[in-house]
């Protein structure tokens, strides 16, 4: 199971690495929305005691202030769908104080996914985040089928969020203001899609 240092090494590189990603990431958005996608992120992030998610919070914690964070501070439709897809893991490690198993990791982006869903009414191929999560999930749920262990069931996770992101560069957006620009957003990577995609690739490297 993920305990307190794989989920706070976890955390702690994912936000660092979108931070670090803000220029692209509202690159992406000026290319196919209203460029403030990195703004957002950052003003979220901005809230998040980094060294505390790394070296002293619960994974509960962790969960909670990221979900705090992006609810409390992150305009955008991101903002909303990022606090409730962290809500559900924090509820998740509420139910698992002694760690998070790949059930409870699978459990936990399944009832995310499951929400953003409800509150965005994206499928997948409308060129959203959904892109990446949905694939992710369904490797999720086959690990733990294939009783794996959660750093291979999120390496799996990766993958498949990494081929759903890069898939929605063909596309054209009928959700959220990529669909606004019809044709022109194609070429255009969806960078709430790429973000999801990086969170389960540091989850996979924190995980080993
Ligand atoms: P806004 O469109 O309000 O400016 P952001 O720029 O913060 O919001 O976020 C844009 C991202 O949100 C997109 O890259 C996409 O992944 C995601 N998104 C937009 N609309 C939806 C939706 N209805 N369902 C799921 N994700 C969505
Ligand atoms: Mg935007
Ligand atoms: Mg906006």
């Amino acid at each position: 199971t993920l305990g307190r240092a794989a989920v706070g090494a976890w955390f702690g590189a994912f936000v660092e690495k979108v931070l670090a990603e803000e220029p692209n990431l509202t690159d992406l958005d000026r290319r196919a929305g209203d460029g403030d996608f990195g703004t957002n992120m950052v003003a979220a992030l901005d809230h998040v005691d980094v060294a505390g998610i790394r070296d002293r919070y619960s994974p509960a914690t962790v969960f909670e202030s990221l979900s705090d964070a992006y609810l409390g501070h992150a305009g955008g439709t991101s903002g909303a769908l990022f606090g409730v897809w962290f809500r559900q893991f924090y509820r998740a490690a509420v139910d698992a104080p002694q760690g998070l198993d790949t059930k409870a990791i699978a459990a936990a982006a399944r009832a995310g996914l499951d929400t953003i869903q409800e509150l965005g009414g994206a499928q997948p191929g409308d060129k959203t985040m959904i892109d990446a999560v949905d694939p992710a999930v369904t490797a999720l749920e086959s690990a733990v089928e294939q009783g794996k262990n959660p750093a291979d069931a999120l390496a799996e996770a990766a993958d498949a969020a990494g081929h759903g992101a890069e898939a929605t560069v063909g596309i054209t957006a009928r959700r959220g203001r990529a669909s606004y620009i019809g044709e022109a957003a194609r070429g255009v990577v969806d960078p709430g899609a790429l973000v999801l995609s990086w969170f389960f690739a540091e989850g996979a490297q924190a995980a080993r």
